[in-house]
C-alpha cells in the first residue's frame, strides 16, 4: 500500500488534520494550486507548515509549539490536554448514551498511533447534543492520569458535534488483567509498520465492546493531545478502566512506540466527576 494513499485515508479520518485541510481551503495561494489526489494533498500539507513531530527529541512534546505557527497552541495554550484528573468536583450529570454500530476493520498505523476509522452512523448523545463517532485510536501508556497514576494504555473515541462541529473525545483507560476477547478481531489485524493499513471490509468490529460496564466519567474542557493541540475539545474520561492482557498491551505498545503527551497544567479548569446517574 502506497504511503500517499495511506496518508490520504488518515487525513480523511483524523480530526487533528481537518484543521489543516480547512486552512488550506481558505488559503488563496494553496487553493489555486490545489489538485485532486493524495500526493497533492500531502505536498500541500507539507508546504502549509504542518511540521514533523514525534514523542522524543527535538520534535518532541516540549517543542511542538515551535515546530509550526499552526501548532502554537501546543506551547501557549492554557487549556491543554491531557491532565491529571485529581481533585475532581462531584456533580450529578447526564449519562452518555452510546449508539455505536458495527463497522468494518479499517485500521491505519499513521506513525503516531493505530487508528480505527468508523463508518458513518455511530454516535453518542449527551442531553440534546449528538456527536458522530469518527474514529478511535490508542496510546501507550495512558495520557490522562488519575491522582498521579498513569495506566498502561488509553483508547480515545473521537466524535464531532452534529450541529457545531465541536469535538468530544471519550477516553477509556486500560488496566492490565484478563485477555480482552472483544478486542481480538482488532488485535489479529493490527497494521505492523508505520504508514501501513489493514482494511478488511468483511470483518466487523464494534467500538462498544471496548467500553467498561460502568460509564461514569470525568468531564473537563481541553484540547487535542497531538499537534495542532486545538482547544475547545470536550473530554469525557471514563472512571472505570477496561482490562486487556499484558501481552495485548505489550503488542500494540511495541508497534506504536511510546505515544503519550505529558500531562499539562490544569490552570483554572474544573474537572467534574459525574456520579449518581
Ligand atoms: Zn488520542
Amino acid at each position: 500500500m502506497s504511503r500517499s494513499l495511506t496518508l490520504s485515508r488518515w487525513i480523511r479520518t483524523a480530526p487533528a488534520v481537518a484543521f489543516t485541510i480547512a486552512a488550506l481551503a481558505t488559503n488563496p495561494v494553496l487553493a489555486a494550486e490545489k489538485k485532486p489526489g493524495a500526493a497533492d494533498t500531502m505536498a500541500q500539507k507539507a508546504s502549509f507548515g504542518g511540521g514533523q513531530w514525534a514523542y522524543h527529541g527535538d520534535v518532541g512534546p516540549e517543542n511542538w509549539g515551535n515546530l509550526s505557527p499552526s501548532y502554537a497552541a501546543c506551547g501557549v495554550g492554557q487549556s491543554q490536554s491531557p491532565v491529571d484528573l485529581r481533585n475532581a468536583d462531584t456533580a450529578r450529570m447526564q449519562a452518555i448514551g452510546f449508539d455505536y454500530r458495527v463497522t468494518p476493520i479499517d485500521l491505519v498505523h499513521n506513525g503516531h498511533t493505530i487508528e480505527a476509522a468508523y463508518k458513518a452512523g455511530s454516535s453518542i448523545s449527551i442531553g440534546d447534543d449528538r456527536y458522530d463517532l469518527l474514529q478511535f485510536h490508542f496510546h501507550t501508556p495512558s495520557e490522562h492520569k488519575i491522582g498521579g497514576q498513569a495506566y498502561p494504555m488509553e483508547i480515545h473515541f473521537v466524535h464531532k458535534h452534529q450541529a457545531s462541529g465541536r469535538l468530544a473525545v471519550v477516553g477509556v483507560l486500560v488496566a492490565p488483567g484478563d485477555h480482552n476477547l472483544a478486542a481480538q478481531e482488532i488485535w489479529d489485524n493490527l497494521p505492523e509498520k508505520a504508514n501501513s493499513m489493514m482494511d478488511k471490509p468483511r470483518v466487523l468490529i464494534n467500538g462498544r465492546d471496548l467500553l467498561p460496564g460502568n460509564l461514569d466519567y470525568f468531564r473537563y474542557m481541553g484540547s487535542l493531545t497531538t499537534p495542532p493541540c486545538s482547544e475547545g475539545v470536550s473530554w469525557y474520561v471514563l472512571q472505570s478502566p477496561v482490562q486487556f492482557s499484558a501481552a495485548q498491551i505489550d503488542r500494540i505498545g511495541k508497534l506504536m512506540g511510546y505515544n503519550a503527551r505529558p500531562t499539562q497544567p490544569r490552570n483554572h479548569r474544573m474537572v467534574l466527576k459525574a456520579g449518581g446517574m
